[in-house]
């Protein structure tokens, strides 16, 4: 055993934890586990902890479907909703072993990020990624249904009595600083029933970690007050969805390698090159950060969501902003794309993957576009020469199977897994009738 592996033996008896949740992610990004008595503590470290991997989606067929989780003891956490209950609970986020081979599963989306970022290491980057994950509270219907009925009715930044969710909030919050989360800001959003929750800047892989830990936490305490939180980018239309912007900057021994005094916009030419390698692959990207059928609904014009293919140091309309930065140390791009129903694992190995090409070929950023570009019409993009994020998800899994540079990023296996999964998705989608559809045509002919 390491000392840290020892050190969380000991917190385990000390506790007095019952239970550990192995847990790891599939590659739609769905937060698995498997509990097992916390006596297993140290075969877990040592043997690691087998289980069928073929019944996992997108894992492995059945012939060859056994892993083996081998627990990262850096992540060790006792889940604060559970301690006052009899059995109380710790997680370990794990990696995936191939039990064959031994070496790591390449189908693990924690293992296609943790290369993404040896490659940013070669060049003497450390990635630090820090998101910021939007959600609605909605009311369950007398049967425990979700439902689409708003939690409050407050708006951006207003605070109770308007806004009745505060509590559930609050609670929130510090079950994720009982985990160890560094809670940066937290605020209700333009929409109604909308929140985002902003933690600390980690290094890429902490921060993914985190995010699946966030999606779990923010469930289950909503649940506990009988209220149903959600990372669907758009559950209602024709108001904001939820968005996950994604901060993102390179470090290079210690120092902020996105900084530059000198630049007009403060930014080095390793951040211009990195946001242009951005810029160059978005549309593939989208397939990634973006990669549900409701994603696109939250993708059009007029709801602070990027549309069009653009950096600016101003306004919000564009797909990357520059935001202004306090102390060098804080310069970074901001990734305006992502949606918080994406696999972190997979959607940071893509932005992290472009934006490394990016430097790979020194690409020059273009000029940052100032104005509103939900104004602009088509003339007026040609001529800035702004192209458009993909309109569905069809589209976007098709612009996936294009960008060699993206694709190889996920490695072969979970390339062909994901765009096999997502292409089943975008066809059982199309061949549904919507509601619209039905409120538009059913009288009508
Ligand atoms: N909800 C918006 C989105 O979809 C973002 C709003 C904001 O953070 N200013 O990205
Ligand atoms: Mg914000
Ligand atoms: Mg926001
Ligand atoms: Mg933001």
């Amino acid at each position: 055993l390491t000392e840290k592996e020892q050190e969380v033996i000991d917190e385990i008896e000390e506790e007095g934890i019952d239970f550990l949740r192995l847990q790891f992610t599939d590659i739609l990004g769905v937060v698995k586990n498997v509990s097992v008595p916390a006596r297993q503590a140290e075969k877990a470290f040592t043997d690691g902890i087998y289980f069928d991997g073929s019944s996992i989606e997108g894992f492995v067929r059945i012939q060859e479907s056994d892993m083996r989780l081998k627990p990262d003891p850096d992540t060790f956490a006792i889940l604060p909703w559970r301690q006052d209950e009899e059995s109380a609970s710790a997680r370990l986020i794990c990696d995936i072993i191939n039990t064959s081979t031994n070496e790591p599963f390449e189908g693990d989306p924690r293992y296609v990020l943790q290369q993404a970022i040896d490659r940013a290491e070669e060049h003497g980057y450390d990635v630090n990624v820090a998101p910021e994950p939007e959600f609605f509270l909605f009311k369950h219907d007398e049967d425990g249904y979700a439902t689409t009925e708003f939690a409050d009715q407050g708006g951006y930044f207003d605070l109770a009595p308007k806004d009745l969710a505060s509590d559930v909030r609050r609670d929130i919050i510090f079950a994720l600083e009982d985990m160890g989360f560094e809670i940066e800001a937290s605020h209700h959003e333009v929409a109604e029933g909308q929140y985002e929750i902003n933690f600390e800047y980690d290094d890429a892989l902490t921060t993914a970690d985190n995010v699946a830990t966030f999606r779990t936490v923010v469930r289950a305490v909503a649940a506990q007050h009988d209220l149903h939180a959600t990372f669907m980018p758009k559950p209602v239309p024709r108001i904001n969805g939820s968005g996950m912007h994604t901060h993102i900057s390179l470090f290079e021994d210690g120092e902020n390698a996105f900084h530059d005094s000198s630049d007009e916009f403060d930014l080095s030419e390793t951040a211009h090159s990195f946001l242009a390698g951005i810029l160059d692959h978005a549309q593939a990207i989208t397939a990634v950060t973006n990669p549900t059928v409701n994603s696109y609904k939250r993708l059009v014009p007029g709801y602070e969501a990027p549309v069009y293919v653009a950096w600016s140091d101003r306004n919000r309309s564009a797909l990357i902003r520059k935001p202004a930065a306090r102390v060098p140390a804080a310069s970074r791009v901001e990734a305006r794309f992502p949606d918080p129903s994406c696999n972190p694992y997979l959607a940071f190995a893509a932005l992290l993957t472009a934006g490394m090409d990016g430097i790979e070929r020194d690409l020059e950023a273009p000029d940052p576009v100032r104005e509103n570009i939900y104004e602009f019409d088509e003339a007026k993009r040609d001529e800035y020469g702004i192209s458009t994020l993909p309109t569905n998800l069809g589209e976007a899994i098709e612009e996936l199977e294009n960008d060699e540079v993206i694709y190889n990023g996920l490695g072969d296996h979970v390339g062909e897994k994901f765009v096999e999964a997502k292409k089943s998705e975008f066809k059982d989608y199309l061949v549904d009738v919507s509601q619209w559809e039905l409120d538009e045509y059913l009288e009508k002919f």
